[in-house]
């Protein structure tokens, strides 16, 4: 903890004043389809949508599902990868006066029905691949779901090879249970193509976006039209305005997940981007594709930045195109950054955010000082307090260490039918987040590491991810995990898991020989483990809770 002089700032900081026009979503659209018809919109595997396609697409498929019965507040499941039917959908059922529900279609059955039965959807929207819609299928006809909307995604994926999706044949969804009803997305279009206008606020529920998964039940951030159209309105501010000429958005992070919803979907609506988007994370096809794409923007998560920072010289990508790449939903090793600006000539940010605040809430400048190891400046519109964690009354001083807290007209206004959960999230009005930080004196935002991942170590503090950024040091080290394990000693102890490249490049006492000068004596890992890979989440954060179970299940025998 820095020491502090009288009078040096308190730990609030406020990001530029954000002048942003609560509105909504449909309406940022309609003025980008207005704007720029002609324009792409989406690149799906070089398949072009226009702006006006776009547009003419979501007004037949909002009618189409006010047709369904549709009204205001009706939750609509989206259980989509990247494609084109994404945007279409989500603005559809925003225009028809509904709330998109974000489902990660890799959930398993116990996740797919808790989300269906908490949101209580009544329609669920999934693409014809086998394994994904058996279990939509299974799930709607134990729930309140009253329709299935089946999207073939083979009408838009000519390399369907490639990603080894099984289809379901157009007969088999014939021979399905009527109950739901089950209809595809050429029917949902058929009819007349102009919804009827809804009564919605901006301050209305627009996205459920659960979270929470990695520890105990999810449960549903309630985030408004405003809440999502003010944090692409900070993001154009932070990027500097607009550029005459199209920007060209790579979305390889999947749309249902807050990160690129943000960043992908209303950014490149909000500008009238190209948004060109990936079905999954495949670094042959991202290569390709940034290759013939040439993007301008490019938000991703560590891992992906760390697989490309690994790229052997001859495969390393033309970046000149790209302004900007931001880094989000994770710690960004400094080593990472480093080697990937190396490799690239890209200029890398990172920025920081959660579910509950659509999602950003601080970011580094991207003309300015990028800070090393820092999630940022507060982003415009933004009040950023760190709060004492034993009394969230205090706010501490820059320097010093609490739980990182933040107001803004991003951050949602509670959970989903969730008094309670809603109430432990904020204090004095400010959304805690769950994440232990300090503000440096120059207003910049450094994440220590998530409270709940804290190791508490003879009595010490042991934060990961210290332990973790001194592994990344070493050459060898491409991926690096650390946890709290039972300690009959200590309580708890750090625990090292690593990939090495190349394989056997050191051993685990190497490594533990490595770390000795680089961290203290209490937070040097009781073990290291090297492995082939290591566990991520399905949006490609690298995972601790399986090595958590594994490691708990080896101490209990
Ligand atoms: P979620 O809303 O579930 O996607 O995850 C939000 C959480 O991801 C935050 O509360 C942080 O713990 C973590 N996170 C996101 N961005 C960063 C970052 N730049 N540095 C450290 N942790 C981050």
């Amino acid at each position: 903890t820095a020491t502090i002089e009288a009078g040096a700032p308190l730990a609030i900081k406020q990001g530029v004043p954000l002048v942003s026009q609560p509105r909504l979503l449909g309406a940022m659209l309609d003025r980008s389809v207005a704007r720029f018809p002609q324009r792409p919109a989406v690149d799906f595997m070089g398949r072009i949508t226009t702006w006006a396609e776009l547009g003419a697409a979501v007004d037949r498929a909002a009618a189409g599902l006010q047709r369904l019965g549709v009204v205001k507040g009706t939750r609509v499941a989206l259980c989509l990868p990247n494609t084109p039917y994404y945007p279409i959908l989500f603005f559809a059922t925003l225009k028809a006066g509904g709330v998109v529900v974000n489902v990660n279609p890799l959930y398993v059955e116990r996740e797919l029905t808790h989300l269906i039965e908490d949101s209580g959807a009544e329609i669920i929207v999934t693409p014809d691949v086998a394994e994904i819609q058996a279990r939509v299928l299974k799930v709607a006809g134990e729930t309140g779901i009253r329709h299935v909307i089946s999207c073939p995604i083979a009408d838009v994926l000519p390399a369907i090879k490639k990603f080894a999706y099984k289809l379901v044949k157009r007969a088999e969804i014939g021979r399905a249970p009527r109950t739901p009803q089950h209809l595809f997305f050429a029917d949902l279009i058929a009819g007349n193509g102009t919804p009827t206008p809804v009564p919605v606020q901006p301050d209305e529920v627009a996205v459920l976006q659960y979270t929470g998964g990695t520890t105990g039940v999810p449960k549903a951030a309630m985030l408004s039209h405003a809440n999502i159209v003010a944090n692409t309105d900070a993001m154009l501010v932070h990027v500097g305005g607009e550029t005459p000429e199209q920007d060209r958005v790579l979305g390889v992070l999947p749309l249902f997940h807050v990160f690129a919803l943000t960043n992908v979907l209303t950014f490149g609506t909000l500008v009238g981007a190209e948004m060109i988007l990936l079905p999954r994370f495949e670094l042959k096809q991202l290569l390709a594709t940034m290759k013939r794409t040439r993007p301008t923007y490019f938000p991703a998560v560590p891992t992906i930045y760390n697989a490309l920072a690994n790229l052997k010289a001859d495969q390393i990508p033309d970046l000149s195109s790209i302004k900007v790449c931001i880094s989000g939903g994770a710690p960004l090793p400094i080593e990472v950054r480093h080697a990937f600006e190396t490799n690239t000539g890209a200029k890398l940010v990172e920025g920081y955010g959660l579910s509950e605040a659509s999602p950003i809430i601080t970011c580094n400048p991207f003309d300015g000082l990028n800070k090393e190891g820092s999630a940022g400046l507060p982003f415009p519109g933004t009040t950023i307090e760190i709060r004492d964690r034993e009394d969230p009354a205090r706010i501490v001083a820059a320097g010093e260490k609490g739980e990182v807290c933040a107001r803004g007209p991003q951050v949602m206004a509670g959970y989903w039918h969730n008094p309670a959960a809603t109430e432990a999230v904020f204090a004095d009005g400010a959304l805690r987040t769950g994440d232990v930080g300090y503000l440096d004196l120059d207003g910049y935002l450094f994440i220590v590491d998530r409270i709940k991942d804290m190791i508490l170590c003879g009595g010490y503090n042991v934060y990961p991810r210290v332990i973790e950024e001194a592994l990344y040091e070493h050459p060898a080290v491409i991926e690096a995990v650390v946890i709290g394990v039972p300690d009959a000693h200590r309580g708890q102890a750090p625990k090292a898991f690593v990939v090495l490249d190349p394989p056997g490049a050191a051993t685990p006492s190497e490594l533990r020989d490595f770390l000795r000068d680089k961290i203290s004596k209490i937070e040097l890992p009781r073990e290291v483990e090297i492995r082939d890979t290591l566990p991520k989440t399905l949006i490609g954060k690298l995972s601790k809770k399986e090595l958590v179970e594994e490691e708990l299940a080896k101490a209990a025998r």
